[in-house]
């Protein structure tokens, strides 16, 4: 039998290091469980960073996909297929907006917006040719097109990969006043993630996306809402603007979009915005294939019974509750919403890597991100018993050192 270990040596010989993984080698997985090579389970408490929002292996995104397979997997755009209709209104309704244009990455979906704002500015709000600009936050995670690093606050995502993309003003997090300060008539959007992901899982102030929504609409400007990591569930809503009543002018989706078994991803939004794209102009010859449709519609629907956001709502409260509970025991704090979870630890303690570390050790799999913060997001499938019990795990992680 090849050891995890074999399989680790192998990995870091041949494979370029631009992730720093944790040494676990999975092989299977089901539900909020993964299983190494070796035969060792783990509680994932990362899902594929909320790309596994319906667990692993959920049987109905599973039987589409393997249904899908015995028909159909690719045409490319050049023709239709009997999955695209549904797919796009289907997506179109869950964000109510009129129209979908499918990519396949996050980073794909997001470039997609920024080319629609762009055009949507030059042909309809009349900014002269070449001189639109976007507002973006500090400390953003988009994705890693030499595009989005050029905007991107994080040294290392960013250094070394110019010449920058320009047309970007960065702007700090959670003041609607840097953003008005910002704004000019060049202006064509203000793109936001409506809880920071990467960041540390960072939620701005009450009513600020309110505020920004409303600021956007005075403007006449783009608002585009990243909810690749936030949407589809994970905050305990559909999408993360939902707990402000906030409607972006585009959304931007992905992760989970594919159920975690093929990458989808989409932009949404109403025809006067994504009109303006016209044939020839943009497109990717995966971007919604019948495989990714099929699996999608099954997504939209596990999302249209309601039933993994209510789940996210009742579990968040219990996973905020015992975390809260850590605070001044080694985490000094707690940030969050649903089943979504920043925790920072007291850095004199431990590094979040060695904390991920401990906790692997423990049975359980989440990943540091800056410093001393651990990010949490468990399946949204994951039982209650097994959620208290990564709590307990982390805490004792935590003691540990
Ligand atoms: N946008 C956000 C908010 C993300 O969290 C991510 C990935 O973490 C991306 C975009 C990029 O998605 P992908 O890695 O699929 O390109």
């Amino acid at each position: 039998m090849t050891t995890s270990a074999e399989l680790i040596e192998v990995s870091e010989r041949r494979s370029a290091h631009n992730y720093h993984p944790l040494p676990v080698v999975i092989h299977e997985a089901d539900g909020s469980w993964v299983t190494d090579v070796e035969g060792k389970r783990y509680l994932d408490f990362l899902s594929g960073y909320s790309s596994l929002n319906f667990g692993h292996g959920n049987q109905k995104i599973i039987e589409a996909a393997q249904e899908q397979l015995k028909h159909l997997t690719l045409t490319s755009r050049a023709f239709y297929h009997d999955q695209f209709a549904r797919f796009c209104a289907g997506l179109g309704d869950l964000t109510g907006k009129d129209m979908i244009l499918p990519m396949n990455t996050g980073a794909e979906a997001v470039e997609t917006a920024i080319k629609v704002a762009r055009k949507w500015g030059y042909l309809v709000k009349g900014v002269e040719r070449d001189k639109a600009t976007i507002i973006v936050m500090e400390d953003n995670f988009h994705g890693r097109t030499t595009t989005i690093v050029s905007f991107s606050t994080d040294e290392d995502a960013r250094a070394d990969f110019g010449p920058y993309t320009p047309g970007f003003t960065v702007v700090k997090y959670g003041s609607t006043e840097a953003i008005r300060e910002a704004i000019d008539a060049n202006t064509v959007a203000v793109l936001i993630e409506p809880i920071q992901g990467e960041a540390g899982v960072l939620v701005p102030p009450d009513g600020y996306l309110t505020e920004v929504r409303e600021l956007c609409t005075e403007q006449n400007v783009l608002m585009i809402a990243d909810e690749i990591q936030s949407g589809l569930g994970r905050t305990g809503a559909t999408f993360a603007c939902d707990h402000e009543g906030v409607v972006p002018d585009i959304y931007v989706l992905g992760k989970a979009l594919g159920g975690g078994v093929v990458p989808v991803s989409a932009i949404a939004a109403n025809e006067d915005v994504l009109g303006v794209i016209k044939p020839g102009q943009h497109g990717s010859t995966f971007g919604g294939n019948p495989l990714a449709c099929a699996v999608g519609n099954a997504v939209i629907d596990l999302l249209n019974t309601g039933e993994y956001q209510d789940r996210a709502t009742k579990l968040g409260e219990v996973l905020h509750a015992r975390l809260r509970e850590l605070i001044g025991h080694g985490v000094v704090t707690v940030r969050g919403r649903g089943l979504w979870a920043g925790v920072d630890i007291d850095s004199s303690l431990a590094t979040g890597r060695e904390i991920s570390k401990a906790l692997m050790a423990r049975g359980v799999l989440a990943k540091d991100t800056h410093g001393s913060t651990i990010r949490l997001a468990p399946p949204i499938v994951i039982s209650e018993e097994d959620l208290l019990w990564a709590v307990d795990q982390l805490a004792d992680a935590i003691d540990s050192f």
